[in-house]
């Protein structure tokens, strides 16, 4: 009895996939993990809101993130990053 058909894909060793987050270096399969993913893609939604109504541009967009008190914390780590990444270019 051959068993070959219960294999439906190859086996390799996962960790030739699992990259760290960007941001708080936690194991992931992309550049963000999971929450950073998140709240990049909610920085990146209302920053298309805020550019349409007030014209700024991202990095001031990152500033206002990072002063605003009503920010959540993953956000401003996020842009805290963001922010490190544009200045280092
Ligand atoms: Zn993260």
């Amino acid at each position: 009895m051959k068993n070959d058909t219960q294999s439906h894909y190859p086996v390799k060793p996962m960790n030739k996939f699992i990259k760290k987050c960007s941001v708080c270096e936690r194991e992931t399969s992309d550049t963000y993990c999971y929450r950073h993913q998140l709240a990049y893609e909610n920085l990146m939604n209302n920053f298309k809101l805020w550019n349409e109504r007030e014209e700024i541009n991202f990095n001031e967009y990152i500033d206002i993130i990072l002063n605003s008190k009503q920010s959540g914390t993953w956000v401003k780590e996020l842009a805290r990053h963001i922010k490190i990444l544009s200045n280092s270019i």
